[in-house]
């Protein structure tokens, strides 16, 4: 069960193993070792019901179906992700011996995987660092920016708007920084470390964005590949009872073999995720109407 195979540009599936051995179209779409890569990237861990820190955040529909079911990933929608791995393997093999990098450690409710924690940025404080390959979006949002309409002092002086003012857009800086689910992974991982007795003075998310340079970018007042994002503490007793619960909701899953209920809507992007980026929609779909079905059974015998 996971991923089994790759979706090819024009849309056939291909088993992994079979791709990896010989592509049946006249040139791959992208080099072997590339797809060597991403094929172990999404492998499965194998850690049986202990459950990372990023499963856990997720949907547990989603999760549930990737343990339990078959599924295919567009190789081309993984490289974003293998750029993070990358920046992690450069970060680790230049980092000094005073820094723990790349360690997973777990406890009762997760596992985590901590990407660097010391005497990182030299304040003499021992920070926990989470890397993340991001859009210039994303990082827009999490730095808190977001637009208002200003007038600019002139009116419009013909057509539909004749006298009206004109407006313009301005940024600010001062909004709610939309980075929650980031601060639950990166909290879960400094409880991890306190609880094997490391000491967390700060932690910090360093972002590189990886649409830095475009024009686009530049208007959203993204104009560096990095930003350093502090994270407030979130305290223990929520993250046990978030992880708790969600991983209460797994285990009651995967022993009773009943899907748990549609994910989320924050889990989902407002539904955006669903039918485009989630890759096991089609067993999700599968399993709606199956339930459907059996719901109008039990209700035409009542
Ligand atoms: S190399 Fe690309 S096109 Fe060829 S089988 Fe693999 S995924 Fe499909
Ligand atoms: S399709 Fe949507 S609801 Fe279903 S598992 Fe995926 S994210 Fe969750």
């Amino acid at each position: 069960m996971g991923v089994t195979q790759f979706i090819c540009p024009n849309k056939d599936k291909m088993n992994i193993e079979q791709c990896l051995s010989l592509c049946p179209h006249h040139i791959r779409c992208m080099g072997k070792p590339t797809l060597e890569a991403i094929a172990k990237s999404v492998k499965d861990r194998g850690l049986g019901r202990k459950y990372s820190v990023t499963e856990l955040i997720g949907g547990s529909r989603e999760l549930y179906l990737k343990k339990m079911t078959d599924y295919a990933i567009n190789p081309f929608d993984q490289i974003f992700a293998m750029h993070g791995s990358a920046v992690h393997s450069i970060c680790e093999s230049n980092s000094s011996s005073a820094v723990l990098t790349e360690t997973r450690l777990s406890n009762a409710l997760y596992t985590g995987q901590i990407d660097a924690y010391g005497d990182l940025l030299g304040n003499g404080k021992m920070v926990l660092l989470d890397y993340k390959v991001t859009s210039s979006y994303k990082a827009y949002l999490a730095m808190g920016y977001y637009k208002v309409d200003e007038p600019t002092g002139e009116v419009y002086k013909s057509g539909v708007k004749k006298g009206m003012p004109k407006m313009r857009k301005v940024l600010k800086a001062d909004g709610v920084r939309k980075i929650l689910p980031w601060a639950i992974q990166v909290n879960a991982y400094r409880m991890l470390l306190e609880e094997h007795n490391f000491r967390v003075d700060e932690m910090y998310i360093q972002l590189y964005v990886r649409d830095y340079s475009l024009r686009i970018s530049a208007e959203r007042n993204i104009n560096k590949p990095i930003y350093l994002l502090k994270v407030n503490k979130i305290s223990n007793e929520y993250l046990k009872r978030y992880f708790g619960m969600k991983k209460a909701i797994m285990d009651s899953a995967m022993d009773s073999g009943v899907i748990p209920g549609l994910c989320r809507k924050s889990e989902t992007w407002n539904g955006r995720k669903c039918e485009n980026y989630c890759p096991v929609f089609e067993a999700c779909k599968k399993a709606s109407e199956e339930h459907q079905t059996v719901r109008e059974t039990l209700a035409g015998a009542a």
